[in-house]
């Protein structure tokens, strides 16, 4: 071979090189780009921030002050009712029920691990899955029998999401992927990421004994990134454990309701059926 032959053969070959890491190049910022457009979530209405204020066991206070307080703001929750204490207050849930509140499934027993002396006779780790969906769908049938609704959320007791112990642990999760539009957590540490969340397994943020300031916080933090904050309250009243402060509550709200801030503020089954819904349209479902 000729010195010039030679040469063109290694010029052909750098030819070549360069088109295959062009072409390669090309295709990774495609699936780059891809990636970017799956992942470009937007709120409707040009909102930030998703929140849901979410109480849970269906406790008096939710109606006896609860009630009262959302309707002046003309807002609303979403409650999680363990199904059997809704008789203490049948009429304040059927008031809940006409004021457009979501009532969502909280179990029938609300089982949670044995470690906690109340939970001990009825403990996860006694648990089955046929006994926890047994109990799912007990509570299901009690709501919809008492206040005329069929539960599309559910929150996990304690926020524990198995059943049964050691190498016989079982998630339930899938349990309520089966049933439910979303699952709740509690005491989780981030706010959903819309893009990326899995409903059935959706974050909780404690909403009990919190400020105005720390909820302000919780939000504003939450907004930077568009994401959704599920607060998690239990009583509703004057600060003290597991009680969700009226003051906070409505400084809270009314900072909601502010325009300039960017928030929807509406309940799980609401703002989840958005989520789910922009999901499977960047799957192309
Ligand atoms: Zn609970």
């Amino acid at each position: 071979m000729s010195q010039h032959k030679r040469h063109m053969r290694a010029s052909m070959g750098l030819f070549f090189a360069a088109v295959l890491a062009a072409t390669l190049s090309a295709g990774r910022a495609a699936a780059q780009t891809g990636e970017a457009a799956a992942k470009a979530f937007h709120w409707p209405n040009g909102k930030r921030v998703a929140v849901s204020m979410t109480f849970d066991d269906a406790r008096t206070s939710q109606v006896d002050l609860g009630l009262d307080l959302f309707a002046k703001y003309g807002v609303k929750a979403t409650f999680f009712v363990e199904s059997r204490n809704v008789e203490d207050r049948l009429a304040g849930w059927k008031r809940a029920v006409a004021e457009g509140h979501e009532i969502a499934n909280h179990s029938t027993t609300h089982p949670c691990t044995g470690n906690y002396a109340f939970s001990r006779h009825n403990a996860l780790e006694d648990y089955s899955l046929e006994m926890m969906a047994k109990d799912i769908d007990g509570a299901s049938a009690e709501i919809e029998r008492l206040l005329g609704v069929k539960p599309v959320t559910f929150a996990y007791p304690c926020g524990l999401k198995f059943v049964g112990r050691g190498l016989d642990v079982r998630s339930y999760v899938p349990l309520v992927a089966e049933r439910f539009l979303v699952g709740r957590g509690y005491m989780d540490e981030a706010a959903n990421d819309p893009a990326f969340c899995d409903l059935p397994n959706a974050l909780g943020t404690p909403f009990d004994d919190t400020t105005f300031a720390r909820m302000k916080e919780l939000v504003e933090t939450a907004a930077k990134d568009g994401r959704w904050v599920i607060f998690v309250g239990h009583e509703i009243g004057s600060a003290a454990f597991q009680t969700t402060d009226t003051g906070a509550l409505e400084q809270l709200i009314q900072y909601a309701q502010d325009p300039a801030k960017g928030v929807w503020l509406d309940t799980v089954a609401s703002i989840g059926k958005y989520v789910k819904q922009q999901q499977s349209e960047g799957e192309g479902k």
